[in-house]
């Protein structure tokens, strides 16, 4: 009798013991919510005890950041920069932030970045119904106008523009608000999520299944979701920049949205898509804009000189190209393709 007895409490003592294990080895459901922000599908998703609470501030926050960089809404603050020109406008911290950051990106990569392509991006209106091929002197007038160096941080917060220059954050605002949203998640006490802007991918905290992130890269001759292949990380950024994303087409040639500051033209690096990997998604997507324009000998060049940033360019040859850092993280999954380390 005693034998069973003890027999039992050890049943009893083994199943909580393993009903703990289980209860803290037992991921809660992920929170995600999706939102149309920034002209793009924007998804969030946290794991945490306080996922369901951050999860919507966390768009809140992008909603904010929204009204602050966008072209379009008359009362943000890129278009009061825009409006007051030479003159110069207090603008938010945030906004001062961007300005600074897209400057410091623009003189690292020469020019290829430049917030000030407001100008050709009007011109050409690529992504809408006004899109079309410009006249050459069309385009010669409003490559004039594109120059970083006439932006000016003057006093605390008040930014300043050449004449008939426009601002234009698209290429580096979905970076800067991947990591605010990240800020925040992590501020309201999230232990993992994944942020993606269109493309700008950021995740941190431990993946799901307990290993490192896998991040799938769009082939960017396939429609959007199909993978030409996968980056494996343990926190950061995957950012891609590439022809598929915004691009109309006549007389059977391709006109995409990243222009090329010297020619006034959208890029004709022989690239198809940059993806760029970094500690910060602001890092990334400024630079995979700029490498794109650069083609692979120059970005290349770029990427050794900075620490903490691998990129992958992919050429209309099909040639994969990775940079040293990259090799061993990333795995080609399509066909057509060949894979090379810089
Ligand atoms: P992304 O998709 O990040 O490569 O950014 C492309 C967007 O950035 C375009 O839709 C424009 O608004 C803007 N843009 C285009 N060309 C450039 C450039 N050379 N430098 C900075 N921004 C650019
Ligand atoms: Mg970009």
């Amino acid at each position: 009798m005693k034998g069973r007895n003890q027999r039992y409490v050890y049943s009893l003592l083994i199943g909580i013991l393993v009903m703990a294990a289980i209860t803290i080895h037992h991921r809660p459901e992920p929170v995600e919510k999706s939102a149309y922000l920034m002209g793009t599908l924007v998804r969030v998703k946290a794991w945490g005890a306080s996922a369901g609470r951050a999860v919507p501030e966390a768009l809140e926050k992008l909603k904010r950041l929204e009204g602050l960089f966008s072209r379009c809404l008359a009362g943000s603050d890129v278009s009061r920069i825009n409006r007051a020109g030479t003159d110069g406008v207090s603008v938010s911290e945030e906004t001062v932030e961007l300005v600074g950051e897209a400057l410091h990106f623009s003189q690292l990569s020469s020019g290829a970045f430049d917030p000030t392509v407001g100008p050709l991006v009007r011109l050409w209106s690529i992504g809408t119904e006004e899109a079309r091929i410009p006249e050459e002197n069309e385009i010669r007038c409003a490559r004039r106008l594109v120059d970083w160096r006439r932006v000016k941080l003057v006093g605390e917060r008040r930014v300043s523009i050449g004449r008939g220059s426009l601002v234009d954050l698209g290429g580096i605002a979905k970076g800067y608000a991947a990591d605010a949203l990240r800020a925040s998640l992590l501020r309201a006490g999230v232990d993992s999520g994944l942020v993606d802007l269109g493309g700008n991918i950021l995740v941190f905290g431990s993946s799901p299944k307990g290993s490192r992130w896998h991040i799938g890269v769009q082939d960017p001759l396939k429609p959007r979701g199909r993978v030409m292949g996968v980056v494996e990380l343990a926190e950061g950024a995957v950012v891609t920049s590439g022809i598929y994303e915004r691009f109309f087409e006549k007389g059977g040639k391709r006109y995409h949205h990243i222009l090329d500051p010297a020619t006034g033209r959208p890029a004709r690096s022989g690239l198809l898509a940059v993806t760029v990997v970094s500690v910060e998604a602001l890092d990334g997507d400024a630079l995979s804009t700029a490498l794109f324009v650069m083609g692979v000998d120059l970005g290349m060049e770029l990427v050794k000189r900075l620490e903490d940033v691998e990129a992958l360019f992919v050429t209309d040859e099909g040639r994969v190209i990775l940079s040293p850092g990259l090799a061993g993280n990333f795995s080609l999954r399509a066909e057509g393709y060949s894979l090379e380390t810089w």
